[in-house]
């Protein structure tokens, strides 16, 4: 038996300006003092690393700084991205690897994600690795294949020790900045699949531990319902984590709801 606490990212994308993710960082913080029972995390654009960092460090905030990609190499000639060492000197404790705009705008393809989400781990940081089916994919009948495949994929190269820095976050394509939601019965029935493969791929204990997050267009109307089914640890949030009004919310919506599995 394994209880599983809660787990909420804030997904800034490549929104805020300096002030802006100073002062979103110090309202969180701020909003997330005294919540207990969740783990919550931001993930600003790279630039804003260090002064968000700087301010969760002021507030004395246990909110983690994450970062939205890496490059699974350790330094040479890779224009324009950067290494993990890198994100470890900026203070970053968490990476998102393979979110649906790094697959599906950038075209990121899952021989890199698998050699991400493998470097991350390796590192010693922790990883989020995002999945989810299009919505053409959902129409033919394909979710639960397409996750598994993502899945698969991503997590080929990791072992069942590295599994326990790593969090799912399944996030239907058609779901992300959309305003459409997944119903709860179907996010829970797509959690349920993904713990499945979980386990086939390294035993049942670890499949129990790990967090699988839900994201697209979750809000704080709609947090709560979400986050009490069963398979659902919390979610990643992108929209809604600009306004700490609508972010602080919805990670106490997590709050104080671990599962036992
Ligand atoms: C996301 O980008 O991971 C996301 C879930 O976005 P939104 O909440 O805006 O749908």
């Amino acid at each position: 038996m394994s209880e599983r606490k809660p787990y909420v990212g804030g997904n800034w994308k490549m929104n805020t300006d300096l002030a802006g993710a100073s002062e979103l960082a110090r309202s969180v913080a701020d909003g997330l003092a005294t919540a207990e029972g969740v783990e919550a995390a931001v993930f600003p654009p790279f630039p804003y690393l260090i002064p968000v960092g700087g301010m969760l460090r002021d507030r004395h905030s246990n909110v983690k700084l994450g970062a939205q990609d890496l490059y699974p190499e350790p330094d040479g000639a890779f224009t324009g991205e950067v290494s993990i060492a890198m994100l470890q000197d900026c203070g970053v404790k968490t990476v998102l690897v393979g979110h649906s705009e790094r697959r599906h705008v950038i075209g990121e393809d899952e021989a890199l994600l698998a050699r991400k989400t493998s470097a991350v781990l390796e590192s010693g940081l922790e990883c989020v690795l995002c999945i989810g089916e299009k919505l053409e994919e959902r129409e033919a009948g394909q979710t639960n294949a397409v996750n598994e495949r993502q899945l698969r994929s991503g997590l080929g190269q990791v072992t069942v020790e590295q599994m326990a820095r790593l969090t799912v976050a399944y996030e239907p394509v058609w779901a992300i900045g959309t305003g459409k939601t997944a119903t709860p019965d179907d996010a829970q029935t797509a959690h349920a699949h993904i713990r499945g493969v979980l386990a086939d791929l390294f035993g049942d204990g670890v499949a129990q531990a790990v967090r699988i997050q839900y994201g697209g267009s979750v809000k704080p109307h709609n947090a709560h319902e979400l986050f009490s089914m069963p398979d659902i640890d919390g979610g990643l949030i992108g929209g809604a984590a600009l306004k700490a009004a609508d972010f602080v919310p919805i990670v106490k919506a997590a709050a104080g709801a671990p599962v036992s599995g």
